[in-house]
């Protein structure tokens, strides 16, 4: 199977065909040099950005309403208590199935550019694993479309919820990716045992570990150096990671730099949150560091909060106003971290448009990568080992 994109732009070069064979790139030549009549299908991209496909590195797509009927929400406390009791109410609610929901929020997520996703699924007494089996069963039948890894997560921590140890080790028995954490000191108040349940699950399972961190101040940089510790010690450089790390988002320059040393010298990778509640931390300055981070579309609309519509480009987009990026090299970084970089982050070769690459690949109108980032118009085409997945906004549910 050949499949010509013909004048598309390519960050860096002048307008390009690109050739894919069997889903991968063969031949990058310029525009107007491809031998058309060789291709299956030809498709003119008009002089629109050709970008790699997009890295969703948080997503909680089995709390997603979206399309439910819209449900008022009425806590304001922002604490992690009120956040449990909320997810709690949610779970009761009358709302469609898990997988019904989260296959309309991974929808839209794969319409708006993101070829890879890692999904974390709720795991605790009562709704047990129906979560992680929605999301298995999701991971097989979206496999045309994207690749998605899911993770045990135990939204309302293990210690604090009896019950949840044995579901997350039955999760990883029945082929869940990676296990979570969640807030190992500051919510778990033990977090040398939380520790050690998880990065004892993972080896055990050979699997990833993820921790959601909460933990603000010098707590939450003893936290950083405390999963740092265990990392190196177990040798899972590349198959660790954090996200939220609330203490990224106002720290001493003291602290910033045993965070960032801890991240880039363990091999943990940063899943880059964009809260409303803080500064987004010092994404340039860990990236100097050489801290392997992605983003994360993370809210999902919940019933905790209405915010979140998978769209990676726009996560890179309000990280990139919160920061006050604005010149092209900054908001290129953006890009590449919602791409290439993303791609490290989650242990995979950078994926570039580049020749021998798989041709996982966003296209949409613009002239360049710093505009697309302010302004994040609609994608026009999304490939998936070079299949046509989506159009102008809406999944192709032919392909594969
Ligand atoms: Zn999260």
């Amino acid at each position: 199977m050949r499949t010509l994109l013909l004048n598309g732009r390519i960050e860096g070069a002048d307008a390009s065909d690109i050739v894919i064979d069997d889903g991968s790139i063969t031949r990058i030549v310029p525009a107007g040099s491809a031998q058309v009549e060789s291709a299956d299908e030809v498709i003119d991209l008009a002089g629109q950005l050709v970008l790699p496909g997009f890295v969703d590195g948080h997503s909680h797509a089995d709390k997603s309403m979206w399309d439910e009927p819209w449900t008022r929400r009425h806590s304001v406390d922002i604490t992690m208590e009120q956040m449990f009791q909320d997810t709690l109410e949610q779970w009761k609610l009358p709302q469609s199935s898990i997988k019904d929901r989260a296959r309309r929020f991974l929808y839209k997520s794969i319409a708006a550019g993101s070829t890879t996703i890692r999904a974390y699924a709720d795991v605790f007494p009562g709704i047990d694993l129906q979560g992680v089996h929605a999301m298995l069963e999701l991971k097989e039948e979206l496999a045309p479309f994207a690749d998605i890894s899911v993770v045990a997560f135990p939204q309302l921590g293990i210690l604090r919820t009896p019950g949840t140890q044995d579901l997350l080790e039955q999760a990883l028995k029945d082929g869940a990716d990676g296990i979570g954490g969640l807030d190992p000191a500051a919510v778990e108040r033990d977090a040398s045992q939380v520790l050690d349940i998880v990065f004892g699950l993972a080896e055990k399972y050979q699997v990833t570990a993820d921790f959601h961190a909460h933990e603000v101040g010098e707590l939450g940089v003893w936290l950083v150096e405390r999963v740092a510790e265990r990392t190196k010690a177990l040798g899972m450089a590349g198959n660790v990671s954090m996200c939220d790390v609330f203490a990224l988002a106002e720290p001493s320059a003291e602290q910033f730099g045993r965070l960032s040393h801890a991240f880039a010298d363990a091999g943990i990778a940063f899943s880059i949150g964009v809260h409303g509640l803080l500064p987004v931390p010092d994404v340039k300055g860990l990236h100097e560091a050489g801290v392997a981070m992605c983003l994360g579309s993370d809210s999902s609309r919940s019933l905790w909060s209405p915010w979140g519509d998978g769209d990676i480009l726009s996560r890179a987009m309000m990280m990139s106003y919160k920061s006050y990026w604005r010149t092209d090299d900054d908001l290129e970084l953006a890009a590449r971290l919602a791409t290439s970089l993303g791609h490290q982050a989650l242990g995979a070769a950078a994926q570039q448009v580049v020749t021998g690459e798989v041709a996982d690949l966003v296209v949409l109108p613009g002239e360049a990568v710093a505009e697309v980032v302010v302004q994040p118009v609609p994608r026009s085409l999304v490939l998936k080992r070079g299949v046509v997945v989506a159009r102008d906004g809406q999944l192709v549910t032919a392909a594969g």
